[in-house]
C-alpha cells in the first residue's frame, strides 16, 4: 500500500460515533451500508443512456456502477491505493440520479431554479446523509469522512459554502480551498469515465445507434480494431465488437496505471492528506487523455445526440416536469414522510429523483392520464 493511500485506521471518521465492527474495516462497512441501501437496489431500474425498458441487455445505473468499481478496484490494486474505499466509492457515486439519466436530471434542475436547483452529486450525498432511512437514532447512512468526500464529486461554490456552514471543515472544503479529494477518489472519478465511454459504445451498437463503420473513423477505436483483425483475421460482427473494446478498456486502465504511478512517485506525499494538497495525480498519459476526449466527442455527435435518444429523452423531461407540477398542486398524492415536510420543492424533488425509471413512468400517468413513453 502506498503511505499516500487513504487508510481505515486514520479515518476523519462518521458523524455520529459507532462501536468498530470486529471483522470489518470502516471503508468495508461503508461499502456494506451502501450495497444495502434502498437507493442502490433502485439504479437497477434507472436509465443510463437508453431507458430502462428499451432492451434488458443495456446498462443500467446499477451495472454500471459494478463496472466503475471493478475498473477501479483492478487499478488501485496495481497503484496500491486503497481498495475498499474505492470501491464504497465507486458503487455510492450513481445514488442520486433522478430517473431517465442526465434528461431527468436537466428537468429536475429546471423546475428547482427558484429554490436552489438540483444537482446530482448533491443528491448522492444527500441520500447517504439524509435520505435514507434505516438507523434508529440517525437520518443516513452516516459513512465515513473519506467515502462522503468522494461521493461529492462536483460542487459549486454556492453549495460548499452551504455545505461548509453546517458541517465546518468537511466535504465541501476542497472546493473552497482548491484542494483535491483523496487518490481514491480522484481513482473512482477515472474509473467511471473508462467506463461509460467503453460501455456506452457496446450499447450503441447493439442499440444500432452506432455502426462498426462510425466506429472505424475513431482512432482509439480504429487501432484496437486493427489489431483485433491482426490477431483474429476474418473476425467479425459482435465477436470484434467485444475483442475491440476489451483492448481499448485494457490500454485506458494500463495507461492510468503507468501515468498515476509516475505522477504519484514524482509528488511522493508523505500521506494521504500531502496527496490531496499535490493536484490531481490520477491521470491519463497526455496522449490517451486526447483519445479519451476524442472518444467522448464522438459519443456525443453519434449516440447522446441521435435523434432517437433525443426524442426520447425529450418526453422523460416532460415526464419529469409534469410530475413535478402535479405534486405541487396535490401535495398529499406524494408518499407521506415527503408529504409531511415543510420543504415543499425540495420534498418533490427528492421524491421524484428517488424514482425508477418505470415507476416515475407510472406515477405520471396516475397524476395527469397521459402516456408519454412506452413500457413501464
Ligand atoms: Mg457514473
Amino acid at each position: 500500500m502506498l503511505r499516500c493511500a487513504s487508510d481505515p485506521a486514520r479515518s476523519r471518521g462518521r458523524r455520529f460515533a459507532v462501536t468498530p465492527a470486529p471483522t470489518r474495516n470502516d471503508f468495508q462497512r461503508d461499502r456494506d451500508r451502501i450495497v444495502h441501501s434502498t437507493a442502490f437496489r433502485r439504479l437497477v431500474y434507472k436509465t443510463q443512456v437508453f431507458l430502462n425498458h428499451e432492451g434488458d441487455l443495456f446498462r443500467t445505473r446499477l451495472t454500471h456502477s459494478l463496472e466503475v468499481a471493478q475498473l477501479a478496484r483492478d487499478i488501485a490494486r496495481a497503484l496500491g491505493l486503497h481498495e475498499d474505499l474505492v470501491e464504497a466509492i465507486a458503487l455510492a457515486h450513481d445514488l442520486g440520479h433522478t430517473p431517465f439519466g442526465h434528461a431527468g436530471q436537466d428537468a429536475l434542475h429546471e423546475c428547482m431554479a427558484a429554490h436552489g436547483g438540483f444537482e446530482h452529486n448533491l443528491q448522492s450525498l444527500r441520500v447517504v446523509d439524509q435520505l435514507e432511512q434505516r438507523y434508529p437514532h440517525h437520518d443516513g447512512l452516516n459513512l465515513s469522512f473519506e467515502t462522503r468526500e468522494g461521493i461529492l464529486k462536483h460542487c459549486s461554490a454556492a453549495h460548499a459554502r452551504a455545505i461548509e456552514a453546517r458541517e465546518p471543515g468537511g466535504v465541501a472544503r476542497r472546493f473552497i480551498d482548491r484542494t483535491q479529494p483523496s487518490l481514491e477518489a480522484q481513482l473512482a472519478n477515472l474509473a467511471d469515465e473508462i467506463a461509460y465511454n467503453a460501455h456506452d459504445i457496446d450499447d450503441g451498437v447493439r442499440s444500432g445507434l452506432l455502426t462498426l463503420e462510425q466506429l472505424a473513423e475513431l482512432p482509439l477505436f480504429a487501432h484496437h480494431q486493427a489489431q483485433a483483425l491482426d490477431e483474429h483475421p476474418g473476425l467479425q460482427g459482435r465477436r470484434l465488437l467485444y475483442e475491440s473494446i476489451r483492448r481499448l478498456l485494457s490500454a485506458q486502465v494500463y495507461d492510468v496505471i503507468d501515468a498515476s504511478a509516475a505522477a504519484i512517485a514524482a509528488a511522493a506525499p508523505p500521506d494521504a492528506d500531502a496527496a490531496r494538497r499535490a493536484g490531481p495525480l490520477l491521470r491519463f498519459s497526455p496522449a490517451m487523455q486526447a483519445q479519451s476526449s476524442a472518444l467522448k466527442r464522438f459519443l456525443f455527435q453519434h449516440l447522446y445526440r441521435h435523434p432517437q435518444v433525443v426524442a426520447t429523452t425529450d418526453q422523460a423531461r416532460e415526464v419529469v416536469r409534469g410530475l413535478f407540477a402535479a405534486y405541487l398542486a396535490r401535495p398529499a398524492e406524494l408518499r407521506a414522510e415527503f408529504a409531511q415536510r415543510p420543504d415543499r420543492e425540495r420534498a418533490v424533488a427528492d421524491y421524484i429523483a428517488g424514482m425508477t425509471d418505470r415507476f416515475a413512468l407510472r406515477e405520471h400517468e396516475r397524476l395527469t392520464g397521459r402516456r408519454l413513453l412506452p413500457g413501464a
